[in-house]
């Protein structure tokens, strides 16, 4: 058997382990990312390629070296389809968006943490986090059939969404997250297809509910005449049949007559709110392995760039300390928490909310919500309601004021849980009574829409 020594082992070349790979190799520790692709297929990753904010992107990959692979920057809005409603909605995306060749992308974020001095093994499928007295201290994996050790002072896990590494550890002492369950993340497929004509929504998202189940479909233009194609569902709902009702969409609009698809992919994306904790001693969870995704847009690549950073800035500090426990790593999760996760765990809300009703009404309502507004909510995590909006907006949904009216209740819980977020404990031993009082938000938000418990 090979072992391999390192001050920390990432695991999985993707977004949030290149970015933590390249935060520690920056500052002249050993760091290997292990990652079960070969060097080929190493960044060829299931998603829509829409990246928002890459102009605030960490620093120790910069934006700079991602712009070859940026090949929409003219995309500036989504617009929200529901033609079975009558309703056509353009929403203001505030920061700058692209859409990208995310496969150039994916190998671009990988040779800015090699350029950094990290080291990658390609081909190499972790099996296993190697735990002693309740501390990750590596991992076991195997090289094309051969078994290979790593032992380390630091395990970043960035192996995506439900990351099989989380299964083979014992976190009961830990304040590890594992309350997570399938039912919590959305399964999704993707198609890249060419096009004999420009689209004329070359500057738009585009999203529209699918025709059966609660699912969403989208159409994202890579360039006019290459569209990102894809759609998903929650879990939790009735399954859809992704191949097949994709290509029921596309027969339907007469943009995509005689489209050649050039690629297809699928994979789970956790739809549900960022990890409680991302952390156990010597061990950190990144990017989607610790569900650091917006629930309703599906974005994920900014948060795992950013944890990514933050993570690998806890294992510096951790090896400096020499001190790997959880109270020496959670500062990694108030930072977490605060930049993004308590906004994530707000928005979750209306993903609980929209299991408890029809996607007619839903869409309905939709329609009659000012695009800005609905930016407002998605992007800053609530929004206010001048008289006017509100009073327009009544008038629009006026066949749907019950729903409204459960919506407003739903947007109180809402606010009052990223009130709660804000008091994200810095410590571990505020973790538990912060979780109490959490969870007693989360059972008037289960009360007050009628849905059934996510977590
Ligand atoms: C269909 C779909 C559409 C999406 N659309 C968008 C979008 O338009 N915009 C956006 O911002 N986000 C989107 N997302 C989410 C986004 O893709 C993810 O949030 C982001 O890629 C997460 O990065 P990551 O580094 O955490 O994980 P990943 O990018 O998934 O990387 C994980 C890496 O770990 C490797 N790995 C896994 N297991 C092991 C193992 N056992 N051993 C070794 N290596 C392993 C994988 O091969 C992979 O390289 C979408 C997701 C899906 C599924």
């Amino acid at each position: 058997m090979t072992t391999h020594e390192y001050d920390v082992v990432v695991v999985g070349a993707g977004t949030g382990g290149s970015y933590a790979a390249a935060t520690i190799a920056e500052a002249g520790y050993d760091v290997v990312i292990v990652e079960r692709k070969d060097a080929e297929e190493a960044g060829h990753i299931a998603c829509g390629d829409a990246l928002k904010g890459a102009n605030n992107f960490p620093e120790e990959i910069p934006k700079s070296r991602l712009e070859p692979a940026f090949t929409n920057t003219a995309v500036d809005h989504g617009r929200f389809e529901a033609p079975r409603q009558d309703v056509e909605l353009d929403i203001p995306v505030p920061g700058e968006l692209a859409v990208i060749d995310r496969k150039k992308y994916g190998e671009l974020v990988i040779e800015g943490a090699v350029d950094a001095g990290a080291e990658v093994h390609y081909d190499t499928v972790v099996k296993s986090l190697k735990q002693e007295d309740g501390r990750v201290t590596g991992v076991t994996a195997v090289k094309r059939g051969t078994p290979v050790t790593y032992e380390a002072e630091m395990v970043i896990d960035g192996a995506g969404a439900l990351s099989i590494l989380q299964d083979t550890a014992d976190f009961s002492e830990a304040t590890f997250d594992t309350n997570v369950r399938f039912s919590q993340f959305s399964s999704a497929y993707r198609e890249i297809v060419e096009v004999d004509e420009p689209v004329d929504w070359y500057d738009a998202l585009v999203f529209k509910p699918t025709k059966r189940s609660a699912g969403y479909l989208w159409y994202f233009p890579r360039t006019p005449t290459e569209i990102n194609v894809g759609l998903g569902f929650q879990m939790s709902e009735e399954p859809m049949k992704l191949v097949g009702d994709l290509r029921e969409d596309l027969q339907q609009r007469e943009e995509f007559e005689n489209a050649t698809v050039k690629d297809k992919l699928g994979a789970a994306l956790p739809t549900r709110r960022t990890y409680d904790s991302g952390t156990a001693p010597g061990y950190i969870a990144v990017g989607d392995a610790a569900a650091h995704v917006n629930p309703i847009s599906g974005g994920g690549i900014a948060g795992a760039a950013y944890s990514g950073k933050y993570a690998g800035q806890q294992a510096i500090e951790a090896i400096e300390s020499e001190d790997y426990s959880e109270a020496s790593l959670w500062e990694y999760n108030s930072r977490v928490m605060d930049h993004f996760g308590g906004r994530y765990a707000a928005l979750d809300v209306y993903n609980i909310f929209s299991t408890a009703y029809e996607i007619s009404d839903l869409t309905a309502l939709a329609g009659a919500i000012p695009g800005r507004q609905i930016s407002e909510a998605l992007y800053s995590g609530s929004s206010g309601v001048s008289p006017l909006l509100a009073l327009r907006t009544l008038w629009r949904a006026r066949g749907h004021l019950d729903t409204i009216r459960d919506l407003y209740g739903t947007k109180q819980l809402a606010d009052r849980l990223l009130d709660h977020y804000e008091d994200y404990p810095d410590a571990p031993a505020g973790f538990d009574a912060w979780k109490d009082q959490r969870d007693a938000i989360m059972d008037d938000i289960y009360a007050e829409t009628g849905a059934e418990a996510k977590y």
